[in-house]
């Protein structure tokens, strides 16, 4: 039987349903194929309860959702100071994919942009690269509950198209931060962000998120509460990009879109949002998916600064 909350959430759905603004990412040729009219919402509770409607057994890839969860890695790794010595915790007010650096420092702004989350995977720790990667899909799946797999046909598309990315590495590699060859290190975050899952694996992690490190799903601590509490903070003010004001004021919620479509936000001790839907605005948000968080917040005011 529905329950109350999913007929709430198919309200939501069926009222924009039809909103057919925005368009898919066609700077990742292979995200340019998929269909653009499939449309989830998902919430997930910190005890685990999961409610969907919609589409919500389609797959897509994270894309730059992705981000938190690498930075909240190399936080757990290193400790804050040494993170911090190599990205910034500022919002840029620029697009997800400037070039843009810090001039005193060389550092990335903040790790929710490109160049920041570039540098992020580049402290993630581990023997060699496979085994780097395999503490980053591990983190990802056990947040999600399950082991995600990755899209071989996206990941191979960004690898072969995604030069603006490479030439950030390049530039961070001037500048010293990056300490490596940066292609490997960009090969792997073309890798992270190719990782594939649906909206109640995205809800689960933003659950993962909201109950401060232990996974919904499983109970299990994945990450410390301290790094997930600085990561929600990150993501407040520079998740949403160059729209990170609007959302605010609207939305009121940590959050972190992706270019496949996907939205993540965060209710801190209560509940973990996803949305999908591949249309995408001129930030590279989801249109509905900003509609339904906006609609969402205030329907059942869940702005972080409600006051009544
Ligand atoms: N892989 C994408 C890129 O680096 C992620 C961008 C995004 O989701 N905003 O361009």
């Amino acid at each position: 039987m529905r329950s109350i909350v999913e007929a709430y959430l198919s309200d939501v759905h069926a009222a924009l349903r039809d909103e057919r603004g925005g368009a898919v990412a066609d700077y990742i040729p292979e995200l340019a194929a998929v269909p653009d009219d499939d449309f989830a919402i998902a919430l997930c509770t910190t005890d685990g309860a999961l409610y969907a409607v919609g589409d919500a057994d389609v797959p897509f890839t994270i894309q730059s959702i992705s981000k938190p969860f690498t930075y909240a890695l190399a936080l757990a790794d290193h400790g804050v100071a040494a993170v911090d010595a190599k990205v910034g915790v500022e919002p840029s007010g620029d697009a997800f994919n400037e070039i843009s650096l810090e001039p005193d420092t060389g550092r990335p702004r903040n790790p929710m942009i490109n160049a920041g989350a570039i540098t992020t995977a580049s402290l993630v720790a581990g023997g060699d690269d496979e085994e780097r990667f395999a503490r980053v899909r591990a983190l990802y799946s056990a947040c999600a509950g399950r082991t995600l797999e990755l899209d071989e046909a996206v990941f191979g598309s960004e690898l072969e198209s995604g030069h603006r990315n490479r030439a950030i590495g390049y530039m961070l590699r001037t500048v010293g931060i990056l300490e490596d060859d940066p292609e490997p290190i960009v090969a792997r975050y073309f890798r992270q962000c190719a990782l594939r899952l649906d909206v109640r694996d995205l809800a689960r992690m933003a659950a993962t998120l909201a109950a401060a490190g232990i996974s919904p799903t499983t109970g299990e601590r994945v990450l410390p509460e301290a790094v997930v509490e600085r990561t929600l903070g990150v993501m407040t003010t520079c998740g949403m990009y160059d729209a990170a004001g609007d959302w605010v004021t609207a939305v009121g919620l940590p959050a972190k879109s992706g270019v496949g479509g996907g939205i993540l936000a965060v209710l801190p001790g209560q509940l973990g949002i996803a949305i999908f839907s591949p249309r995408l605005d001129a930030h590279g948000n989801s249109v509905r998916g900003v509609a339904a968080c906006q609609r969402l917040a205030r329907e059942m005011e869940l702005h972080m600064l409600h006051v009544g």
